[in-house]
């Protein structure tokens, strides 16, 4: 299980979102798609660089949530 929450992403947003899903490329897929639509601005704000370190930040993040709530 991994979880991505919005607040971890480092974009400066307040967000309670949380992605859940069973691997990286689902909460990768499911925070996008949130942000698509609740942080369009900020999304929009982001050039391809942005993007890519976001990526990279959401797979260290999901790679390193077990959701047995240590971390
Ligand atoms: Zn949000």
């Amino acid at each position: 299980m991994k979880i991505i929450k919005g607040n971890n992403l480092g974009l400066g947003i307040k967000c309670d979102y949380m992605a859940v899903g069973n691997s990286v490329e689902e909460v990768e897929e499911k925070i996008f798609d949130h942000l698509e639509k609740e942080h369009k601005e900020t999304l929009d704000n982001l050039d391809e660089d942005d993007i890519k370190d976001l990526k990279y930040r959401i797979s260290t993040l999901a790679g390193r949530s077990c959701g047995c709530g240590a971390l």
